[in-house]
């Protein structure tokens, strides 16, 4: 069996001819190695021994409404960078708790240390060790937040940023979707709506069982009464007095 080989300037060669089969079999591996990054057979099997990837700023935002997994999703991300070796410290608003260290809980039972903070000033001295920085609850940080997490980027920091991309009544939350635009990478996650079972975008804020008004407070700490939040879908999110634009 002849085979013609053709090479490109660069002197890198696919053979043509023989039977379709071996063809076939010539460009799956052909393609194999650009995947792999075209690497020489060698490097591509290299041992871990210090950090492979992520060497560069990225921001990554995690948002959606609550109860759609954003913590979880965020501590499993945290956790492939401790395998990785990465330093990583996870930051949190301090809102209504006077402790400097808590540990964030994910709704499935996922654990990790947080340092919390009174204002986005406070990040960049909080996380000058860390090579990967995680944020929960963007959405109640003040509006510097976004430049802070450019910063950090471009101190060559990955910043994983969790936040709520809409309020109780729908509307985009504080500095979210300013980060949501500024972002290198967004995983945009839904629930499911506690009324019908469709994906969910919306947080319901009940009061006493009835749809909170559009009036009542953004941000409620320690509870008003009996308060409590469902996932709802565009079609079941009720906001009584909501001006529709
Ligand atoms: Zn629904």
């Amino acid at each position: 069996m002849r085979l013609e080989v053709v090479r490109d300037r660069a002197g890198r060669g696919i053979a043509t001819g023989g039977t379709v089969e071996g063809r076939r079999m010539r460009r799956y591996r052909f393609m194999q190695g650009l995947r792999a990054g075209g690497l020489p057979a060698r490097a591509r099997f290299r041992r871990l021994s210090g950090p492979m990837f992520y060497t560069h700023g990225w921001v990554h935002v995690i948002a959606g409404c609550m109860f759609c997994g954003k913590t979880d999703e965020m501590l499993r991300l945290l956790r492939r960078f401790s395998i990785a070796g990465r330093r990583v410290i996870l930051v949190k608003p301090r809102l209504d708790t006077r402790t400097d260290r808590v540990t964030v809980t994910s709704r499935s039972g996922a654990q990790h240390q947080a340092v919390t903070v009174d204002d986005s000033s406070e990040i960049e001295a909080a996380v000058i060790e860390a090579d990967i920085v995680a944020i929960e609850e963007g959405q109640f940080f003040d509006d510097r937040l976004p430049s802070v997490v450019e910063r950090l980027a471009e101190l060559g920091k990955q910043v994983v940023v969790t936040g709520l991309d809409r309020d109780f009544r729908g509307v985009p939350f504080g500095t979210m979707p300013r980060l949501l635009a500024l972002a290198d990478q967004v995983t945009k996650l839904t629930a499911i709506c506690m009324v019908c079972g469709e994906p969910a975008t919306r947080t319901q804020r009940l009061i006493d069982g009835a749809p909170a008004g559009a009036d009542s407070p953004l941000i409620v700490i320690g509870g008003m009464g009996d308060e409590t939040y469902e996932a709802r879908c565009r079609l079941h999110h009720e906001v009584p007095g909501l001006a529709s634009s």
